[in-house]
């Protein structure tokens, strides 16, 4: 008897002292969940996100493109001067660098392998 007289007390008790509860979080931060990287970026970053969004490289982050290395189609290198060294591993097992000056203009060769290097003009973003 004295059970029942419990139970139903506490029934009673749970069913009238209910107290609006918060609604329980889904996401760490409540207005608006967790901000993506892009909405966290700032400055350099943010710059960095926008312009690979457009499919630009502006710090020549992303792998160089592969080229033939011919005169039809010689390797691409940016620079934002006139001239530029460029270091070519004529075979994919040399150890050795042959480092030589690239200019501005036609297409040059490297001067043991034969590979085609043209200087293209590169802005920096800033
Ligand atoms: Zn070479």
């Amino acid at each position: 008897m004295a059970s029942r007289l419990l139970l139903r007390t506490a029934f009673r008790a749970a069913t009238s002292c209910r107290v609006a509860r918060a609604p329980a979080l889904s996401r760490c931060m409540a207005a608006g969940g967790i901000p993506t990287d892009e909405e966290q970026a700032t400055g350099l970053e943010k710059i960095i996100m926008k312009a690979m969004k457009e499919g630009a490289d502006p710090y020549n982050m992303m792998k160089p493109k592969n080229y033939a290395g011919s005169k039809a189609d010689p390797h691409l290198v940016p620079s934002i001067t006139n001239k530029r060294i460029v270091g070519c591993v004529c075979e994919e097992d040399n150890t050795a660098v042959i480092w030589f000056w690239l200019h501005e203009g036609e297409a040059q060769r490297c001067p043991s392998c034969g590979s085609h290097y043209k200087l293209v003009p590169h802005e920096l973003p800033h």
